[in-house]
């Protein structure tokens, strides 16, 4: 009998696609990137005290062509809205975005001309974390949840996914 006989369909699959998954989730390394306010915690959460290397997230890279990660850590301004895309769009797939505070999520309290009411109105974000600031301990959450994301995330092309998904929602710019 051959191998493919003896393991039940989808195994050796399923097995790669959380080994895969296990490594990217484990060796997140997140763009030398912030932008007001929120940073300063974003900032304290890599230092000693709370420690992100525990989760293999010790390199912040000031090139976005070796990150992975970017955490959007305050307000955006409409200056700096293609400068943001610019960024991301350097960082290889696949990629993640966290938006860090109430103002990345949604503009905040600058419901103004000057702000991005929300950068995923700029790039897709993986992971919405509240708060003015969120503290360190809710941002080492907020990756947690994004690492179980991941975890469970299908093997592919993760644009082509998102834009799929957004077509399905009816979302899709
Ligand atoms: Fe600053 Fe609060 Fe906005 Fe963060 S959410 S950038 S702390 S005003």
């Amino acid at each position: 009998m051959g191998l493919e006989e003896k393991i039940p369909s989808g195994v050796l699959l399923t097995s790669v696609e959380k080994l895969v998954n296990w490594t990217r989730k484990s060796s997140l390394w997140p763009a030398t990137f912030g932008l007001a306010c929120c940073a300063i915690e974003m900032m304290a959460s890599g230092a000693g005290r709370y420690d992100l290397a525990r989760f293999g997230m010790e390199v912040f890279r000031a090139s976005p062509r070796q990150a992975d990660l970017m955490i959007v850590a305050g307000r955006v301004s409409q200056k700096m809205a293609p400068v943001l895309r610019q960024i991301y769009d350097q960082m290889p797939e696949p990629r993640w975005v966290l938006a860090m505070g109430v103002c990345a999520s949604s503009g905040g309290m600058f419901n103004n001309y000057a702000i991005v009411q929300g950068v995923d109105h700029v790039v897709p974000v993986d992971m919405y974390l509240p708060g003015c600031p969120p503290r360190p301990e809710m941002l080492m959450d907020a990756i947690l949840k994004l690492h179980h994301k991941i975890q469970h995330e299908p093997l592919g092309p993760k644009r082509a996914r998102q834009l799929a998904e957004a077509r399905a929602d009816g979302t899709a710019p």
